[in-house]
């Protein structure tokens, strides 16, 4: 009798029987990695920096902050303390949030916004999936928030997630923290009389980032395309890379003159010579391990060679190590 597999290669097509083989090595080999994980030994993957309790330890945290309020324009201001960096854009459309931050801050942000005078958030957009600029979204949706993201986004948030860079595990979002309008690859909206484009910016930080470009404010919002500072993570288990995460900062910096005030996802406010420094570093790691990886250097060989060592005085300075921070590069090549 033939097997599937006989019969995807009697057919030709042996490159989805292979894939097929593999699909199925991997779920085996998850679940035994389940089925030991009560005995299992701290991760040794040098991509792994383990921290399952992450959401927790933000949420306790985002409960006792205050929020930082920086006047970037007129009409929009910088929000900082409950989880990534976020941007309110008022005016006679309603106010626009870009990014929720975590649920246990939102009394907080919403403390802020009243000391705007601004309007309560008609709108609410989110850079990408994470949680940290998501967990917020079900109680501004219940305040009339209408949210807005790339397809990926709502497809991560639908669904139980794992984060193998912090090794841990976050469960599906209730339906309304999820988007109500999601787009493929970008999306304009004229509110407040401005012009704000949305870009999706594809195996970036995740598969789901955007950045957003408030045309007339002259202000952009990275996500977590930028780490202002420090060594950003990418999430190589929601499909980050990388050369995406290149390619995504420099769609930014095209679009970027002396003035533009760019919001990173975490880390101060900024501007077009802090974040070309960081494409710098980012190319420059990449460039190093790309050499070490082609002449066959393994994962743990390339994490010893210490790629970063002459960067990491300025550059590991968040909670990024710069060991899990060349893993990540050298996995996602
Ligand atoms: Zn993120």
């Amino acid at each position: 009798m033939k097997t599937r597999r006989d019969f995807l290669i009697g057919s030709g097509m042996t490159t989805a029987a292979a894939w097929l083989t593999r699909g199925s090595l991997l779920a085996q080999a998850a679940s035994a990695q389940s089925a030991s994980a009560a005995q299992a030994p701290a991760s040794t993957n040098p991509a792994v920096q383990p921290n399952p309790t992450l959401p927790q330890q933000l949420r306790t945290a985002a409960a006792n902050e205050t929020i930082k309020t920086t006047k970037l324009t007129d009409t929009i201001f910088l929000l900082q303390g409950v989880g990534g960096n976020i941007v309110f854009q008022t005016g006679p459309d309603g106010g626009l949030l870009v990014d929720s931050g975590i649920s246990t801050g939102t009394h907080h942000l919403l403390d802020a916004l009243s000391k705007l005078e601004a309007n309560r958030p008609k709108m609410l957009i989110n850079t990408h999936w994470h949680f940290d600029h998501t967990d917020g979204n079900a109680e501004l949706h219940s305040e009339g928030a209408f949210i807005v993201a790339q397809d990926n986004t709502r497809v991560r948030l639908s669904k139980p997630q794992y984060m193998a860079a912090y090794d841990v595990h976050f469960p599906a979002a209730p339906d309304a923290a999820l988007p109500q309008a999601t787009f493929t690859d970008t999306e304009t909206l004229w509110v407040n009389n401005d012009r704000a484009d949305l870009v999706h910016t594809p195996d970036a930080h995740t598969d789901s980032d955007i950045f957003i470009h408030f045309n007339r404010g002259n202000v952009i919002h990275t996500g977590d395309l930028w780490f202002n500072g420090m060594y950003p993570l990418i999430d190589l288990s929601s499909g980050g890379t990388i050369n995406g995460m290149i390619r995504g900062v420099d769609q930014v910096l095209v679009l970027a003159d002396e003035r533009t005030k760019i919001v990173p996802g975490h880390g101060a406010l900024g501007d077009k010579a802090a974040l070309a420094r960081y494409r710098e570093m980012l190319g420059t790691v990449a460039d190093r391990v790309v050499k070490l990886k082609s002449s066959g250097e393994g994962v743990d060989q390339a994490v010893a060679a210490k790629p970063t060592a002459d960067l990491d005085a300025v550059w590991a300075k968040g909670a990024m190590k710069p060991s899990t921070f060349v893993a990540l590069v050298y996995d996602s090549l």
